[in-house]
């Protein structure tokens, strides 16, 4: 069996400045032909899944083309075309060398181009005018998807992940092939199901580790057991700052019958709209979560910044919660890290044992802080921002960023890195030389998936939220596309129906 494998992946922040051109896809992963395989064979990955099943059934992969940038703003309309059509014509030229059984992707869910707000149904729309609707296609999806119906329509297989933290990517994309190669196999297509629900809700309210979404994670993997012939059912959360029309929850279910496909969907469906109200989102300003961290019993305590958070398209040089550790250089302290390209330059260029005074950080927007006026701050380490991501989620994969410096102020230690990227484990504190269990307080950018590695490894977890374009208060954002009418916008009565 020969199945080609490939994908566009990016999770779009609309109100991000930062346009997402193909320089951003080739400096995060633009990876063609067997690059794919060498990059992602024996990673915690999407497409490290994919190989493993493959591998596992004796199917040969035949790798295309593979681009992810860093989330950030919309996707400018030739960009996307310049991309899919690359993806379609690698894909149809391997076909034609020597014809696939079948053709699995992996995307995100929540990419947006200007031209194209669903990127996703588009690619699969593309996929499906070169090559007919007779071969099968599989496309495995963050959480974070936007679901639209095309995305249903114009695939076979569509597996999502049940993880925030995405510990599961790697799972789910076995699924998914396994499913793939099993139609290949029996010829024997599944009934699918999707539901979309008027809600949104922000990522701070969606981990899966406890509370609200947990419940309905569970419900998903019982629901699986439960129902003959059901094959998969995904909650989807949505990612509201997308802003396209087709934003919001979403319900797919895959299964043998119409009928146990609907049912799965229209349990889920029903138990999560019935628990809406209880999705809330964590409220603290950086300096009540110092408070809280002051008083904690384990160390270190990790505070998490989730409104510049640069794995949800924020900047990533955001400086409200850097300058509340500042204010109060308590001894022990490290943040890890803000994005600032110019300092880490400037920094290293001074060299290590010297000092420098500059302004770092909020230089891409006007919507994370102010810029921070460092006077004398001693440059105590620089390194090429290259570690191997030890976290669940995606381990063993190389994260890379660049020219990164550590510096010190007081009793604080910042690590100043060359790209924004949210904190996934250890690597970007050790990569300096910072100890993190010798420390007290550690900061950090991100929302959920920090916690993968994290809830294992700190005394203590306290997320703020002030201003930021990846904040969870909803209200603030002056949407164009989405839809105002769904809860919590309004207060609305609605019934899931087939
Ligand atoms: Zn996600």
């Amino acid at each position: 069996m020969r199945i080609g494998i490939g994908g566009i992946s990016h999770e779009t922040n609309a109100f991000s400045n930062v346009a997402t051109d193909e320089t951003l896809f080739r400096k995060m992963a633009y990876l063609e032909g067997q690059e794919i395989l060498e990059k992602h064979t024996g990673v915690r990955s999407f497409l490290g899944g994919y190989i493993a099943e493959a591998q596992a059934q004796g199917i040969t992969l035949v790798p295309t083309l593979f681009a992810n940038a860093n989330p950030s703003g919309r996707i400018p309309t030739h960009t996307l075309e310049n991309l899919r059509d690359r993806l379609v014509d690698m894909l149809w030229e391997e076909h034609q060398k020597q014809p696939l059984d079948a053709i699995a992707l992996n995307c995100h869910g929540a990419g947006a181009s200007v031209g194209y707000p669903d990127i996703e149904g588009e690619i699969l729309r593309a996929v499906r005018q070169r090559f007919g609707r007779e071969i099968p296609v599989s496309i495995v999806l963050d959480l974070h998807g936007n679901i639209t119906e095309e995305m249903v329509e114009y695939s076979d297989v569509l597996v999502g992940v049940k993880c925030y933290p995405h510990v599961d990517m790697y799972e789910s994309s076995r699924v998914t092939m396994d499913l793939l190669a099993n139609i290949v196999r029996t010829g024997k297509r599944l009934y699918k199901r999707i539901i979309k629900l008027p809600w949104h809700f922000a990522p701070t309210a969606g981990v899966t580790l406890s509370g609200p979404a947990h419940k309905i994670q569970q419900l998903t993997i019982r629901l699986e057991q439960e129902i003959p012939g059901l094959k998969q059912v995904t909650f989807f959360h949505g990612f509201p700052y997308a802003d396209i029309p087709q934003c919001g929850v979403s319900v797919t279910a895959m299964a043998e019958t119409k009928e146990a496909a609907d049912a799965a969907a229209l349990e889920v469906a029903r138990t999560a709209w019935n628990d809406r109200y209880t999705f809330r989102v964590p409220t603290l300003s950086p300096a009540e979560a110092f408070d809280a961290a002051e008083k904690a019993e384990a160390f270190p305590v990790v505070i998490n910044e989730s409104s510049d958070n640069p794995g949800g398209g924020a900047p990533g040089d955001g400086t409200f919660l850097l300058r509340e550790m500042l204010k109060r250089n308590l001894p022990g302290s490290a943040f890890g890290h803000i994005c600032d390209p110019e300092v880490a330059q400037l920094a290293a260029k001074a060299g290590v044992g010297s000092t420098i005074s500059c302004l770092l950080g909020a230089k891409t927007d006007k919507l994370h802080g102010e810029p921070i006026a460092l006077e004398n701050a001693y440059v105590k380490a620089i390194c090429d921002g290259k570690f191997v991501n030890v976290s669940p989620m995606g381990g063993g994969g190389e994260t890379n960023l660049d020219l990164s410096v550590r510096l010190q102020v007081g009793n604080v230690d910042i690590v100043v890195s060359s790209r924004p990227r949210q904190t996934m484990c250890k690597g970007p504190f050790e990569m300096v030389g910072i100890n993190y269990t010798q420390m007290r307080y550690l900061g950090l950018k991100s929302s959920q998936h920090f916690k993968g590695w994290w809830k294992d490894h700190a005394g203590a977890i306290i997320t703020c939220d002030p201003p930021g374009i990846h904040c969870g208060d909803l209200s603030v954002f002056d949407y164009q596309y989405a839809n105002r009418n769904y809860f919590p916008f309004v207060d609305l009565e609605w019934e899931p129906e087939l």
